[in-house]
């Protein structure tokens, strides 16, 4: 199943053994994990074991750095948001959870010793993989964030060093809705104020089900990563030997790349319609460009990376996953050929 989806960089399915880990926290353990009576110990020590493989999963040291909250999107507007006043900095391609609280804010950017560098780990549009100590080091910043989103589970990492990491469970065959942030110090205030759940600092009732989920998918991304990491770059290279015929392809990768993420630009041709007419053949992948009321919107991404608007409008990203095989990415790669190849001659 989900042998043709390829959006893994968008969500993931959740993976059965996750299903099967969070079902019983519906129904046989319904506790609120702030109940002192057995029911509430019990989703308790459950959100505590998540919390502990969470640290697993990105090395960090103690379970109290880690604060459960809806997703990355959060996390980022969270740690931001205590960065009002101050100087930050953004890496090139940051997500919008980032760039939009920024502009909204109108907060003050600078190139060196900013307050804060956000710098993402793995840029979710081209699987270019960064060196966020490295950048922090190199404009001397005094505090870092690494929006890890894309490269947890999936690229080796650890928390050594880093101040704020913020990640999703979906991206890891995890539920929607669940991520977490990590301080090295819990320093920060919480964006969230009421009952005082998790440890003070986001407060409203703890989400035991999706917790536990996200616990269970971290704790097998890890497992699993290697494996994972050998079968997509495999993945990978299936789908571009296939489309090594095709003329006016660019393939938008780096020095430091993901494998789990390969970016095409075909020249001359619309990625959004090309993704549409993959679509009705049954494969999901998504575009660099989208077009809303008859205007077509450039990724503000691959704008930063300054790629030519004529290459950007042509971008489609292939994001791999554990359930896609060789057939269906020699399947993929065939397709791609022949569409770009009618599109092309649609025109003459
Ligand atoms: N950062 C990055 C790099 C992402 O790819 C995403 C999800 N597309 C997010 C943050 C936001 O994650 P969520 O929607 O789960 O809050």
């Amino acid at each position: 199943m989900h042998e043709k989806y390829f959006d893994h960089a968008a969500t993931t399915p959740v993976d059965p053994r996750v299903v099967e880990a969070m079902m019983p926290f519906f129904y046989d353990y319904p506790g609120n994990a702030a109940s002192i009576h057995q029911y509430g110990r019990v989703a308790h020590e459950a959100v505590e074991q998540a919390r502990y493989q969470i640290v697993q999963l990105i090395g960090a040291e103690d379970p109290y750095q880690i604060t459960f909250t809806s997703g990355a999107t959060e996390g980022n507007n969270w740690v931001l948001s205590r960065f009002l006043e101050k100087p930050i900095k953004l890496g090139v391609g940051e997500h919008s959870s980032i760039r939009k609280f920024v502009a909204s804010k109108r907060m003050d950017q600078v190139s060196i010793e900013p307050s804060l560098l956000v710098q993402m780990l793995v840029n979710n549009e081209t699987g270019e993989i960064f060196d966020p100590l490295a950048e922090k080091e190199k404009i001397g910043a005094m505090a870092l964030l690494v929006d890890a989103t894309q490269g947890l589970g999936k690229i080796p990492f650890t928390a050594e060093g880093i101040d704020f990491i913020t990640g999703s469970a979906h991206k890891i065959y995890g539920p929607k809705g669940v991520g977490f942030l990590y301080q090295e110090e819990p320093i920060l205030d919480p964006l969230i104020y009421g009952g005082g759940q998790e440890f003070g600092r986001r407060s409203g009732t703890v989400n035991v089900p999706l917790i536990v989920g996200f616990g269970k998918a971290a704790e097998i991304a890890l497992e699993e990563r290697e494996s994972n990491y050998a079968h997509v770059l495999e993945l990978r290279t299936v789908v571009l030997d296939a489309i090594q015929s095709v003329l006016g392809v660019r393939v938008n990768e780096f020095n430091t790349q993901s494998p789990y993420i390969l970016s095409l630009s075909f020249h001359g041709i619309e990625g959004e319609t090309l993704l549409l007419d993959l679509d009705r053949e049954g494969f999901c992948c998504s575009a660099g460009s989208a077009c809303s009321s008859g205007k077509v919107e450039l990724s503000p991404v691959l704008v930063q990376k300054e790629y030519d608007p004529a290459w950007i409008r042509g971008t489609i990203r292939v994001s791999f996953g554990k359930y896609n095989s060789r057939e269906s990415c020699e399947d993929l790669g065939k397709m791609i050929v022949k569409l770009v190849d009618s599109l092309k001659n649609s025109k003459k």
